[in-house]
């Protein structure tokens, strides 16, 4: 099933042929569009094994619309925390030798591992964005890269889950830019800048994608192509990076897991538009400011 958030915060199923049907009402409760209390959105994150039938029923009841005619939003809402995956594909770790290089003026090792960090949820925009580069980082001559990922939005989550049972606590994909200063700050610093975390279009819920491991993914910039890579490349599979990262935290119901970046992160200047696509997932555009 394909979940999005849409206009004063409803939730849609998106289906076949660019239409999306407005299920807003086939959930408990009157709809909250306050994304500060949103709660009923982590609710059905947690609870979506036992609400996804009456989705589906309203899905297929209609009456369905364009998806043109309405306003999509990041397909999360309320994310206690944004964890994120570095050095996951083995040319994006060889090619930050060069970056590090031409940035920091030299390689930071530590930072060559793969592990996971934060971002801060508030970084979240949806599909269509514009993402003005931040001016102390502008007038300090950094670079502002795009790293174009798969994301994980988590289920019912939990705490010290082992890699054979992570999709059981998995929700879905969707697809997500984790956008990124080159300095020598801490990575939750230069990467949790408002606008940095484009999520969308859409969230493909796991029944339909499986593990994650075989999607293509694409950027583009103009005409030219950024990123493309298949996540069978990934050194550490989704569901090994949802077992790690809930060795040390608790994933609660609606979290955002960036996966690790592919190869060709690059810089990124105001006036160019980014165009991801994600195999079976779907495309976003962000205008960068
Ligand atoms: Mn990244």
């Amino acid at each position: 099933m394909k979940l999005a958030l849409f206009d004063d915060n409803r939730l849609g199923v998106v289906t076949a042929g660019d239409l999306l049907v407005d299920v807003t009402d086939a959930l408990p409760g009157p709809h909250d569009p306050d994304p500060l209390t949103a709660g009923w959105w982590r609710g059905l994150c947690r609870d979506f094994a036992s609400r996804s039938d009456a989705l589906r029923d309203a899905a297929a009841a209609g009456p369905a619309r364009p998806l043109a005619d309405v306003t999509l939003h990041a397909p999360v809402l309320g994310p206690s925390k944004v964890i994120a995956a570095a050095m996951n594909y083995g040319e994006h770790v060889t090619e930050m030798h060069a970056v590090q290089e031409r940035t920091l003026g030299g390689v930071e090792a530590w930072m060559m591992n793969f592990d996971v960090f934060l971002k801060s949820p508030s970084s979240i925009v949806g599909p269509g964005a514009t993402v003005t580069l931040p001016p102390d980082a502008v007038a300090a001559g950094h670079e502002v890269h795009h790293e174009s990922e798969l994301v994980v939005v988590i289920g019912t989550g939990g705490k010290d889950i082992p890699a054979e049972l992570a999709m059981d606590a998995v929700l879905g994909f969707t697809a997500g830019l984790d956008i990124t200063v080159r300095s020598p700050a801490d990575r939750s610093r230069r990467k949790s800048y408002d606008g940095f975390s484009p999520l969308g279009p859409w969230l493909v819920t796991a029944d339909e994608i499986g593990d994650g491991s075989d999607l293509d993914i694409r950027l583009t910039c103009g005409s030219a192509v950024r990123q493309q890579v298949n996540t069978r490349d990934m050194l550490t599979p989704v569901p090994a990076i949802v077992a790690y990262a809930s060795s040390m935290m608790t994933l609660l119901p609606g979290d955002v897991l960036f996966t690790g970046a592919p190869p060709g992160v690059g810089p990124i200047a105001a006036g160019e538009r980014l165009d991801m696509t994600i195999s079976r997932i779907g495309s976003m555009s962000v205008t960068i400011a």
